[in-house]
Order: C-alpha cells, then sequence, then structure tokens
C-alpha cells in the first residue's frame, strides 16, 4: 500500500497531512502556505486554478471562481435556505433537483462533487510532490452531522479525484485523535468546531488509545459566511437607504468586494475592537461614482450576529444532554476552525462550560491532523488505537401514515447492524416499499429522504401475516446499507444508500472520465504554451546573438545573417499570432538552421583568431539559454514583448552595461570538432540536441499564451444554452 493521506476538505479551506516517521506533518502547498483556500476558478483561458489563485481572481471574475461550494455537497437543490445561495456565481437544481454549478468560462455544468474534486486533487499533487511519490488513497473529513447523502457525495469527490477514499471521517473525531494521540489520562472533551460555513460540537471520550464518541450535533447550514453575510447586509442596507440601490442584486463585482470586505472586518474584530471598511468606487449612480466608508465596532458586530450564537446554544446543549452528561464534567475544550476566533463565539462557550480552551491544538490544522492520524492507522503507521464513532441523525423507515419509525437512534455507535420486523398493512399485499429516513422528526416526509426500494413477490395473505425483516448496517465511514428480507420465501433485497440527492452510479463515472479529460486537455494546453514559449525564446536568443556578433565582428558580418535570421523571427512571432503551428514549426527549424550556421562561421573566425582576444566569444556562444528567456512576464502578451524586445540596431551600441548576466558566464564551450560537418542531417541532429527538453524547464512557472487582463466581461454567458 502506498502512502495515504490525511484531508480536511473544508468549506472555505482544505489542508492535506500525512505521517512521517510515525509523526503527522502539514504539506504545504507550492505557494507555500499551509491551508489551501476550498476555491475553484476557471480564468480568462478556461484554464483551471485552485485555492490561493482562484481566491485572487474571485472579485474580476465572479462568476467563474466557485467557493463554498461544501454546502452543496449531497444536497437538493430544494433543501437548500435562500442564503446559501447567496453567491456570485450561477447555482441551479436540474431535472432531478440536483445542484448544478454552471461555469460560462467553459459552457459547462459541474456537480458540486466535481468542484470539490478539484481542490481534493490539487491538495493531492501537493502531496505528490512533497511525497515524490503519486498518491491514490486518501481518508477524508466530514462534519460528524453531514448525513449519507452529504458523506456519498464526499466519497464520490474522491474517486472523481482519482483518489481511494479509505475513510470518511468525521472533523471531531478527527480533532480529538489530533489532541488526544500521546495523552494517557482519559479525559471527556468537548470539541467545538465554527468553519467558514458549518458548526460541528462533539463529546467525546479520549484516553489511552480509546476515542470514543459519545454524542455530536450541529449545524450543517451554520458557519463563519454567515457572520460575514451579517455584515455585508448592513453595509448594503445603509448603502440602499443613502443612495437608493441594492448592491447585493445590482452587480456580482460588486456582491464579492461586500463579501470581502465583511471577512475582513469580521477577523480584524477578532484582534481590535474597531475596524474601518473602505470601498472606494463600489458603484457608480446618476451622480457619479460611489464609495464606502465606514466603521464598524465589535459591539456593533455582536448585536448583528445575535441570533447566529444563539443558534449554537441549542446544539451544544443537546450534544451534553445525548452524551448523558453536565457541563462541569467536561475535562478540556478544543476550539476548531477558524470562527472559534471570534471572542462572542468564546464567550459563548465559557458561558455554558466554564473551562477555558484549550491552547495547544491549532484550530486550522488539526482536523487535518487527525484525518492523517487515521490515515497512518489505514497502514499500520499507527498502532494500539481505537475509534468509536456514532450516527450522527436517526435512521429509520416510513411505516403506515407516514410515520417515520426508528431502527438507529442518533448517537449510536458504529459500525452497527440492527433489524426489525415489519409486516403488511393490507390484505394480499404482494409488495412492499422500503424507505430509508435520516432525522429526528416523528413524520416521514419532514426527515431526509435517503432513498427506496421495493421488495415483491409475497405469497398474499391477510393484513398482518407476512414477516419483513429489515436490517440497518453501518460500517466504520458511517455508510448505511439496508436490506428487506421476506422471511417466508427468503427473497432479499437490499441498497447501498445513495441518497435521492446524490449522484448515480452512472453519473460518477462519467464525471471521472470527465475529470480525465480535463486533466488531459491541460495538458495539451500547457504543452502548447511551452512550445509557444520556446519558439518566443528562440526568437530572443537569435536577436542577441545578432547584436553579439555586430558587436564582436561588426555589423558588416553580422549583415550577412541578419536578414535571414530577422525574416525567420518576424514569421516566428507572425504565426504566434496567427496560432499557425505548422509554419511556427517550420520557421523555427530554420531559424535554428540560420543560427547554426552564423554560429559556425564565428567558430572559424575565432579559430584564425589567437587565443585569448576572442575570450569573450567563447561566453557568447555556448549553450542554448533557453531557460533564461522563460523569465516572460505573465501579463505581457508574446506581441507586447516581442515587440519591446524586438532587436533594434538603433540601440545596438547602448549596451546597459555588458551584455551578459551573470548567470551566463561559467558555461563551457559547446561547439567542438563535430562542426567539420555542414550537411543538414548533421544540423538537424544538433538541433535535436539543442532543443530544450520539456523537462528542462519543469519547476519554472507556466505562461498561458494570452495574458490575464482585468476586464472580465459580465455577460459572459450571454450565448448559454
Ligand atoms: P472550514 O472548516 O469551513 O474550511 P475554517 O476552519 O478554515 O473553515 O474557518 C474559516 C472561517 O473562519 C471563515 O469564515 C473565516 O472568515 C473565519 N476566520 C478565520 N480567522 C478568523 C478570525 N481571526 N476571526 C474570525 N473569524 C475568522
Ligand atoms: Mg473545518
Amino acid at each position: 500500500m502506498g502512502r495515504v493521506v490525511g484531508i480536511d476538505l473544508g468549506t472555505t479551506n482544505s489542508v492535506v497531512a500525512v505521517i512521517e516517521g510515525g509523526k503527522p506533518v502539514i504539506i504545504a502547498n507550492s505557494e507555500g502556505m499551509r491551508t489551501t483556500p476550498s476555491v475553484v476558478g476557471f480564468n480568462k483561458d478556461g484554464e483551471l486554478v485552485v485555492g490561493q489563485m482562484a481566491r485572487r481572481q474571485a472579485v474580476l471574475n465572479p462568476q467563474n471562481t466557485f467557493y463554498g461550494v461544501k454546502r452543496f455537497m449531497g444536497r437538493r437543490y430544494a433543501e437548500l435556505q435562500p442564503e446559501s445561495l447567496r453567491v456570485a456565481y450561477t447555482v441551479r437544481g436540474d431535472e432531478e433537483e440536483n445542484i448544478k454549478i454552471r461555469c460560462p468560462r467553459l459552457k459547462k455544468e459541474f456537480a458540486p462533487e466535481e468542484v470539490s474534486a478539484m481542490i481534493l486533487r490539487k491538495l493531492a499533487e501537493e502531496a505528490e510532490r512533497y511525497l515524490g511519490e503519486e498518491v491514490t488513497e486518501a481518508v477524508i473529513t466530514v462534519p460528524a452531522y453531514f448525513n449519507d447523502s452529504q458523506r456519498q457525495a464526499t466519497r464520490n469527490a474522491g474517486r472523481i479525484a482519482g483518489l481511494e477514499v479509505k475513510r470518511i471521517l468525521n472533523e471531531p473525531t478527527a480533532a480529538s485523535l489530533a489532541y488526544g494521540l500521546d495523552r494517557q489520562d482519559n479525559q471527556t472533551i468537548l470539541v467545538f468546531d465554527l468553519g467558514g460555513g458549518t458548526f460541528d460540537v462533539s463529546v467525546l471520550d479520549v484516553g489511552d488509545g480509546v476515542f470514543e464518541v459519545r454524542a455530536t450535533s450541529g449545524d450543517t447550514q451554520l458557519g463563519g459566511n454567515d457572520f460575514d453575510r451579517r455584515i455585508v447586509d448592513w453595509l448594503a442596507e445603509s448603502f440602499l437607504e443613502t443612495n437608493g440601490v441594492d448592491l447585493r442584486s445590482k452587480d456580482r463585482q460588486a456582491l464579492q468586494r461586500l463579501m470581502e470586505a465583511a471577512e475582513k472586518a469580521k477577523i480584524e474584530l477578532s484582534g481590535v475592537s474597531v475596524t474601518d471598511i473602505n470601498l472606494p468606487f463600489i458603484t457608480a449612480t446618476e451622480d457619479g461614482p460611489k464609495h464606502i466608508e465606514t466603521r464598524l465596532d465589535r459591539a456593533e458586530f455582536e448585536n448583528l450576529c445575535g441570533d447566529l450564537v444563539s443558534r449554537m446554544r441549542r446544539p451544544l446543549k443537546l450534544v451534553l444532554s445525548d452524551a448523558g452528561i453536565s457541563p462541569v464534567q467536561i475535562d478540556e475544550v478544543v476550539l476548531v476552525g477558524g470562527g472559534t476566533r471570534m471572542p462572542i463565539v468564546q464567550q459563548l462557550v465559557r458561558s455554558l462550560i466554564d473551562r477555558s480552551a484549550n491552547q495547544n491544538v491549532n484550530p486550522d490544522e488539526v482536523v487535518a491532523v487527525g484525518a492523517a492520524i487515521q490515515a497512518g492507522i489505514v497502514t499500520r503507521e499507527v498502532k494500539d488505537i481505537l475509534l468509536l464513532d456514532v450516527t450522527p441523525l436517526s435512521l429509520g423507515l416510513e411505516t403506515i401514515g407516514g410515520v417515520m419509525k426508528k431502527l438507529l437512534p442518533r448517537n449510536t455507535t458504529i459500525p452497527v447492524r440492527r433489524s426489525d420486523i415489519f409486516s403488511t398493512s393490507e390484505n394480499n399485499q404482494t409488495m412492499v416499499e422500503v424507505h430509508v429516513l435520516q432525522g429526528e422528526r416523528e413524520m416521514a416526509a419532514d426527515n431526509n429522504s435517503l432513498g427506496r426500494f421495493k421488495l415483491s413477490g409475497i405469497p398474499p395473505a391477510p393484513r398482518g401475516v407476512a414477516q419483513i425483516q429489515v436490517s440497518f448496517d453501518i460500517d466504520a465511514n458511517g455508510i448505511l446499507q439496508v436490506t428487506a428480507r421476506d422471511k417466508t420465501t427468503g427473497r432479499e433485497q437490499s441498497i447501498t444508500v445513495a441518497g435521492s440527492s446524490t449522484l448515480s452510479e452512472r453519473k460518477v463515472s462519467k464525471m471521472i472520465a470527465d475529470a480525465d479529460k480535463f486533466a488531459q486537455g491541460d495538458r495539451e494546453r500547457r504543452e502548447r504554451v511551452e512550445t509557444r514559449n520556446r519558439a518566443a525564446a528562440l526568437t530572443d536568443r537569435a536577436a542577441r546573438q545578432l547584436k553579439e556578433v555586430s558587436l564582436d565582428f561588426g555589423s558588416q558580418f553580422a549583415s550577412h545573417y541578419r536578414r535571414r535570421i530577422e525574416s525567420l523571427s518576424d514569421q516566428i512571432l507572425d504565426s504566434l499570432e496567427r496560432d499557425d503551428e505548422r509554419r511556427l514549426d517550420r520557421a523555427q527549424a530554420d531559424l535554428q538552421d540560420a543560427l547554426y550556421e552564423m554560429n559556425r562561421e564565428v567558430r572559424l573566425q575565432y579559430e584564425d583568431e589567437e587565443d585569448g582576444f576572442f575570450d569573450s566569444l567563447k561566453r557568447t556562444f555556448v549553450g542554448n539559454d533557453y531557460e533564461d528567456d522563460y523569465s516572460y512576464n505573465t501579463r505581457e502578451s508574446y506581441g507586447e514583448k516581442r515587440r519591446r524586445r524586438r532587436p533594434s540596431y538603433e540601440d545596438e551600441y547602448s549596451s546597459e552595461g555588458g551584455y551578459y548576466d551573470e548567470r551566463e558566464r561559467p558555461r563551457s564551450p559547446r561547439y567542438s570538432n563535430s562542426y567539420d560537418s555542414s550537411s543538414r542531417s548533421e544540423s538537424r541532429r544538433r538541433r535535436a540536441e539543442s532543443a530544450p527538453q520539456s523537462g528542462s524547464v519543469s519547476g519554472r512557472p507556466r505562461y498561458p499564451n494570452r495574458p490575464l487582463q482585468n476586464d472580465w466581461d459580465e455577460d459572459d454567458d450571454d450565448d448559454w444554452f
């Protein structure tokens, strides 16, 4: 078994960790950050960007930047609260009530699972880079309060990302693993996790290698984002009052800017008691540009969020009563998630449980650390740990009159199997429908439907005679299988619940194939960019060498080659502009030949002269300097770049203090005896040798073939469908 990574796939931020030498290690991403924003975007060129890069483009390209997607995982469109739909990109429900995220840039729609898969893929790639080996297996965490369809959706996201999900682990359980790994003593702890979009609270018994969840509760639709929204509303409403414009419905960019400013203010208010909010040019009316310039103090902010804080009270009380303990029996409070940095949240916890929170765990990383420990348990790198998790919500089935009969009450320790006998409600009923439900309400309709299946072929009999045994099996991932068996005939029917709101197997397979295709497209695009970069680099090199030859041998000597080299360079630039790849290839080959010819001539001249006198020449014509040419500014188009760097013979002699970069100096001469042949085949061979291999540019930034621009058009989706 290869390495199994642990991934905290958060609503806002994601983290990947792995066990190394028996200890969990957080893997920093290529931008050097230990957490990666859970944001996926498509830039102007339709290229995928994930994490910080995607987050950065959110204001300029709001319709193609997807954040907070975890809130949509495994849910049906109709279940969403209007608040969740207030995002700057477009979310809709399809014919099957499944949620679709629209990407106008690609003229495509994604399921939330696919977007999450892109985040998972990025994290797995970061881990591969760090470990130097392929990563195909992972433990992924979910809020304990996630229902079955949300778990299945997370597992499917892993599959789409090419990861076998070895375990779906509850976030608070992960946090307790990280907290309690090295503890000998027995403790009852409360894990309180307020992330960007979800709130989770659990009570666990920890100690001596046993981690037993006693109860868990929470709210999957409550998180730090809701606090941001309160500030957004506060800003937008006062703006509406003074300017008569509702920024929330006016344009996506304004909304995105408001949200970012609100989050920033919220975070600042965790540290200071008053903060300034400045949003110049937020919009324009007939009276000209409008700005937001205001102050928000902590008291006012807490006022705005009072009801959100109250909403946390209920799950907190519930978890204590479900665990059968009183607040004084809690030995330690572990705070998880960025939201717990808010003083008002800390006060709430303090007011109910008179304990100051444990300061030894990093709230941003503790869940991923726990996921890595669980991954270590899977690979047996971590031993002697027993995890006893619970099912977060009651499970049962619909019985006559639309009543839910509970088979497994919430907080039942898993894995578990439980069954019960049911019968028919009508005479000669030969078929029963098993409708699997999850939730706490009495009536089936008020609970979450996980799926239905039919058991037929029941021998006709008076009502109440047939005996149908229904069993519920929950595995260690919290994933449920339901079986119904007719005791008379032995006929059996079962489903692994793939909830009505999650994707069918067929769709998941298609998404896996799509993701592959996407990766392939990305690769091809990258290769194209590299080819183009190489061509552009070659013209740069040609210009430089021409200039150097003129300097060393006089323009008379150079002019012999100049015309051809310049004309070929022009052809290359032109082909780049026109995207004419065949012509580009040809011109590139010819230019390499021309340079080779010129260099050969130079070499002959050099050999005619005394050693030492042309020392500088040795430096001039050695090696290829492609690498140095990979220094394009990504914001510059080739055209601009080339126009600027085109050799201009006016400034030929106004060199800015020497021609060579220090890096170029120590190269040894490359042109050796093999130059006695001037045959074309020989020159092609040379060319092949000197052409940069794609490997030679690895680790260097890749350059898009078009510049990023700031003029994202708002009418992007004009021709959508
Ligand atoms: P998730 O688990 O949803 O990915 P995180 O645990 O990373 O989320 O928490 C993200 C949330 O925490 C965001 O809403 C962010 O604004 C909030 N947050 C981060 N730092 C602070 C802070 N210092 N004060 C208040 N909120 C914060
Ligand atoms: Mg989290």
